[in-house]
């Protein structure tokens, strides 16, 4: 890569993080002030494609409601992941929802549809939902980490993750769930921080913001290891308890 390239590329990063930040109520990181007045000076000479140079708006205000939350998204390019999706997939199910459902991202059946967890983990998962829990989809909520597919289903890169957080924690805010129910180790990790380890932690409820949140195991992981169904079970019985719901 040459110098020119790499400096773009700096600049740009910088700029998401500092985005991010805002996005999330956090200070920005600390850099000099010329750096920072330079970092928000517009781009005029040789105009980077719009990717790149779209106005971030301000940091976020207290959304009213989940409507307000996806047009404040709007036609979100604040990261790369947008370059390669057919649709942003913010969530759905009941915007009062007691119980949220929290995945890492969307794959390829999501992606088409612009729905989370449609394709074979989301058959699954609606299986846990309906039959296990004996609740509806539509009762529930159901959204992701980042809202825009990983090429080829990769895991999303902590930029991708720290420029996408802002928009679950603002979901998660608004709907104000009795409990989360955090899907795999990208999604529990993103809400209790790195140091949360998915075999280690699952099944022990945590705390986020004031909300009881489980950690269970992602239903696609469920579909690779049959073994991992009865400690999901458990899982799922736990938050039955908690929400009040009657276990068979
Ligand atoms: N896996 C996820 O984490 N989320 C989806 O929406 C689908 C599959």
């Amino acid at each position: 890569m040459n110098n020119r390239k790499e400096l773009k590329e700096i600049f740009f990063e910088t700029k998401r993080l500092i985005s991010a930040c805002e996005e999330m109520g956090l200070e920005p990181p600390m850099l000099p002030k010329g750096a920072l007045e330079f970092m928000e000076r517009p781009v005029l000479k040789n105009p980077a494609p719009a990717s790149e140079t779209q106005t971030i708006k301000p940091p976020s205000p207290q959304f009213d409601s989940l409507e307000d939350l996806r047009a404040h998204m709007g036609d979100c390019r604040r990261c790369d992941l947008h370059e390669g999706r057919k649709n942003l997939v913010f969530g759905e199910g009941n915007p009062e929802a007691k119980l949220v459902f929290v995945g890492e991202g969307p794959g390829f059946d999501e992606d088409r549809e612009g729905r989370p967890f449609v394709g074979k983990s989301g058959q699954l998962l609606t299986r846990i939902i309906e039959n296990g829990m004996g609740l509806t989809r539509e009762a529930v909520y159901i959204c992701n980490v980042v809202k825009c597919r990983p090429p080829g289903n990769r895991d999303p890169k902590p930029d991708e993750i720290s420029v996408c957080l802002p928009f679950l924690k603002a979901q998660l805010s608004v709907i104000g769930p009795d409990v989360i129910c955090a899907l795999g180790r990208v999604a529990c990790q993103a809400l209790m921080g790195s140091d949360f380890k998915i075999t280690r932690d699952r099944g022990q409820w945590r705390i986020y913001e004031g909300i009881p949140l489980m950690p269970t195991f992602h239903p696609a992981y469920l579909l690779r290891n049959a073994a991992a169904k009865r400690p999901v079970w458990d899982d799922v019985k736990s938050i039955m308890g908690k929400l009040g719901l009657e276990v068979k």
